[in-house]
């Protein structure tokens, strides 16, 4: 078997193409805070990456760049800020933080209705407690203010699998990794879905033989191709969320070329999940700017 490939790049140019229609049609623009603390380069990548996509759907994008000597103290005033400023409907606070700047505080002072990163603790206990799910992560223009956020990446791996048809129902699910970032909220959206979720990790105990059940495979784990051929059930839909820089140049956490000849469904590294972790950061942005922006 040849694995269908999941097609991230042409599934995320729809998505913004989607965004840009709705953007295009409201009167205000929604308006994105991005926060960038230091020089690390590969932030300044990825930021400039979000807001030339916010530029190209029509999202304002406001953007504070900040010395890695800003205290712990001014980096939550800035939040703080950001939060009662009507203009910002939502705010992203690019991680990792450099050295002695701790995350975890940063992250508290977003206001939940502004956490387009999905990352804050009431979003994340709203994914958990199954109070939020699919049509959070997946409805682009809901009529009322979504009561919490999805984290990005988890919201476009859902997105892949429902484009590719994947019945997630009764499915079995097996998720490698358990990072707050990926592993988890996928494991409550996917529960939510009523898939029947395995979440592995480091000390899993005879991790193929827990891959091998999966009709859903789903590899967050930071390991360059770690999934095998022998470690996926033929058929299965297999989702890579790995992103590694190798010398071989960027590759996933699965063996692409040999699990594509078991797999039913495969995406690429580059060109699966990656592009659509900035479409739902798009996607979110828009969804807050549903909510009354000076809203707590
Ligand atoms: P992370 O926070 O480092 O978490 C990695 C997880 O994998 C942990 O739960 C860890 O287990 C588990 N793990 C590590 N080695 C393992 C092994 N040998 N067997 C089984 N489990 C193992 O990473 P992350 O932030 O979730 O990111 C995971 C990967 O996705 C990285 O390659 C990252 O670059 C990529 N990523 C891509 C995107 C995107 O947009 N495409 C977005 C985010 C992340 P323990 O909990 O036991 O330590």
């Amino acid at each position: 078997m040849t694995a269908r490939v999941i097609d991230g790049k042409a599934v995320a140019a729809d998505v913004r193409a989607r965004i840009a229609e709705v953007v295009g049609k409201r009167e205000r623009k929604p308006g994105l805070a991005t926060v960038l603390v230091g020089e690390d380069p590969a932030s300044h990548v990825y930021v400039g990456s979000k807001r030339k996509a916010c530029a190209e759907a029509g999202i304002r994008s406001i953007h504070h760049e900040v010395p890695a000597t800003i205290s712990q103290g001014e980096l939550n005033d800035l939040v703080r800020g950001l939060n009662a400023d009507p203009e910002v409907d939502g705010i992203l606070v690019q991680l990792p933080l450099p050295e002695g700047l701790d995350p975890d505080p940063v992250l508290a002072e977003i206001s939940p209705r502004k956490d387009v990163d999905g990352l804050t603790a009431a979003n994340a206990g709203l994914l958990a407690q199954g109070r939020i799910g699919l049509a959070e992560a997946l409805e682009l223009e809901p009529s009322e203010p979504p009561l919490g956020l999805i984290p990005c990446t988890p919201a476009g791996c859902v997105e892949l699998l429902a484009r590719v048809g994947a019945e997630l129902e009764g499915a079995e699910a097996v998720i490698v990794g358990r990072s707050n970032l990926v592993g988890r909220p996928l494991g409550s959206l996917l529960l939510g879905a009523n898939a029947t979720v395995t979440t592995c990790h480091s000390r899993t105990r005879d991790l193929p033989a827990v891959c091998r059940r999966a009709d859903i495979l789903i590899a967050a784990v930071g390991v360059p191709k770690l999934i095998e051929a022998d470690w996926v059930k033929p058929g299965a839909t297999v989702i890579d969320v790995g992103m590694n820089r190798t010398d071989e140049g960027l590759v996933g956490d699965v063996d692409y070329a040999a699990v594509a000849q078991v797999a039913g469904a495969i995406t690429p590294v580059p060109g699966g999940v990656g592009p659509m972790t900035i479409a739902m950061l798009l996607a979110n942005t828009v969804r807050t700017s549903v909510a009354p922006a000076s809203a707590p």
